[in-house]
């Protein structure tokens, strides 16, 4: 089934409910909606030639438009790659030439210096500029009646990874994966109302697109805010405004939120529901955004290559303060969502016992179909039917998977492995610190040592002494960093994640 055949029926319901709106303001009903999208699939296919399983790209801000260009893809049966909009033109364009998009859309201020960039990666200069009389003029094209047939494993979404390491590959999502993503957030995550108000203050390239379905499907409001990004103070002034609304937030964002809501005496009054993944959240860090906005918050595990299915940690589980093993719920990730299966592995693909810790393996309808045009990189990651995440974890008894770290990102020193994120967990819970990253870095003997990255809390003095007797009175001594390196601020992608390859480079340099 094609993607937009749930606009258009949400169309044919609710005309007139509110679809689009940048702030308060309303830019498009549902019919409306529909009938920009309409047009602008005839424009695709009349001006640039998408036909149905051609890609474009679509290199932009958040903003309203994103959403109509998303559906009119969708609705000529092409396929949308959604591009990191904070990527350099020319990164940007080795996406484009990768993907080979027919047309790529851009900022008005986006176009500049990419014309040239598209020529040498994919033979052509189709940037056209959301605003622009070109894209005006496919607004004015022929409407594509009814959506293009699409089957399930028919590709509908390119997701480039974030390649901290080589080059972005292309995870190849099909109908059949987007479709099981959105009903499975029906079973895990939440329902959601048509009066419900998805508010997309994190890049919709990534995972806040990616939870556009369900409220496509059920009508409700898509709300871009006018700051095109993430403002605590505005998020928190149009929950109130808005009423019942929803967002997925990367974890430092939550964090910048819950500071925020704490500043001003807010609970997060309008917020229904905030859905975190993307990222580790210290267990610190959600306790405290629990106490201060209350139970808003549900935990999601995924990656783009089983965009957020993997696991869930649902309101209550979040919430709950009572069971005798809360807090340990509470730093996992919670359990399998509804759509895959997922196991701990050996390097042999072994499946292990319950509280042994290896490799995460999933399996189901969310998996994407491979990477594009990269036989290699799908033969290394989809292997006897299972996704090998790259990421290390444990699983208890009652299927509760907690996330040790990256594979890669796994310190070994004198043999033994030692989890950053543990480490990092415990240097939280002193009171001068913000944030902290831990990496590991050579060592002639050990193989490895441990060195942390600290951001003191406002008006703090961070005192590495004070740290190392706090983690040895919170972890084994082997783990403890040798090194402390205080900073201003840790490096981060777009998305919010810390770049630890960045600051492994700071190492080297730093090490001159
Ligand atoms: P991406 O494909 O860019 O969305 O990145 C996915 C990766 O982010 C996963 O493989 C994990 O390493 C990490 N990740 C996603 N969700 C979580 C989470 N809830 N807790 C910790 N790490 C996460």
């Amino acid at each position: 089934m094609n993607l937009s055949e749930w606009l258009m029926r949400s169309a044919t319901r609710s005309p007139l409910a509110p679809a689009l709106l940048t702030g308060t303001h309303v830019a498009a009903d549902y019919a409306g909606f529909a009938r920009r999208v309409m047009h602008l699939a005839g424009g695709l296919g009349d001006r640039f030639g998408v036909s149905p399983g051609d890609r474009a790209a679509l290199f932009l801000a958040n903003r309203v438009e994103y959403l109509e260009l998303f559906y009119a893809i969708w609705h000529a049966g092409a396929v949308a790659v959604p591009i990191n909009q904070k990527l350099h033109p020319r990164e940007a364009a080795w996406i484009i030439g990768d993907a080979e998009a027919k047309v790529v859309f851009v900022d008005e201020d986006g176009a500049d210096g990419l014309g040239p960039l598209l020529k040498d990666a994919v033979g052509h200069e189709r940037a056209v500029a959301v605003g622009s009389s070109d894209f005006e003029a496919l607004r004015r094209c022929e409407a594509v009646g009814a959506p293009v047939p699409r089957y399930r494993d028919d590709l509908a979404w390119l997701f480039y990874t974030s390649g901290t390491t080589g080059k972005p590959k292309g995870v190849m999502l099909s109908n059949g994966n987007l479709h099981a993503m959105a009903l499975s957030y029906f079973v895990d995550v939440n329902d959601v109302l048509p009066t419900e108000a998805a508010l997309y203050a994190a890049p919709l390239s990534h995972g806040a697109g990616l939870y556009n379905f369900m409220h496509v499907l059920r009508g409700s409001r898509h709300v871009i805010p006018e700051s095109g990004g993430f403002d605590g103070a505005e998020i928190l002034a149009l929950a109130e405004t808005l009423d019942s609304v929803s967002m997925f937030a990367a974890p430092t964002m939550v964090r910048r939120l819950v500071e925020h809501a704490k500043s001003t005496g807010s609970d997060g009054k309008g917020l229904r529901t905030i859905v975190y993944g993307g990222g580790p959240m210290y267990v610190a860090d959600i306790e405290e955004a629990v106490a201060v906005m209350g139970p808003r918050f549900v935990q999601i595990y995924g990656q783009g290559e089983s965009p957020m299915t993997i696991t869930a940690l649902q309101r209550d589980l979040v919430a709950d303060r009572t069971h005798p093993r809360w807090r340990e719920r509470l730093a996992s990730v919670g359990r399998a969502q509804a759509v895959v299966e997922v196991q701990v592995a050996d390097e042999s693909g072994r499946i292990l016992p319950p509280g042994e810790t290896g490799e995460i393996l999933v399996r189901g309808e969310a998996v994407m179909q491979g990477y594009w045009r990269n036989p290699e990189a799908t033969a290394k990651t989809l292997r006897d039917g299972w996704l090998w995440t790259g990421d290390v974890g444990v699983m208890d008894e009652e299927g509760f998977l907690t996330l040790k770290d990256r594979s890669k990102d796994v310190i070994i020193s004198g043999g033994t492995n030692i989890y950053p994120r543990e480490v990092e967990e415990a240097l939280l819970l002193h009171e001068t610190v913000a944030e902290v990253s831990v990496i590991g870095r050579p060592h002639a003997d050990w193989g490895e040592e441990v060195v942390a990255f600290v951001v003191a809390k406002p008006g703090c003095v961070i005192e590495t002494s004070a740290l190392d007797r706090h983690c040895l009175d919170h972890i084994a001594r082997f783990k403890r960093p040798k090194i402390y390196h205080v900073v201003e601020a840790l490096p981060k992608n777009n998305y919010g994640k810390v770049l630890k390859t960045e600051l492994r480079e700071w190492l080297v340099k730093l090490r001159g």
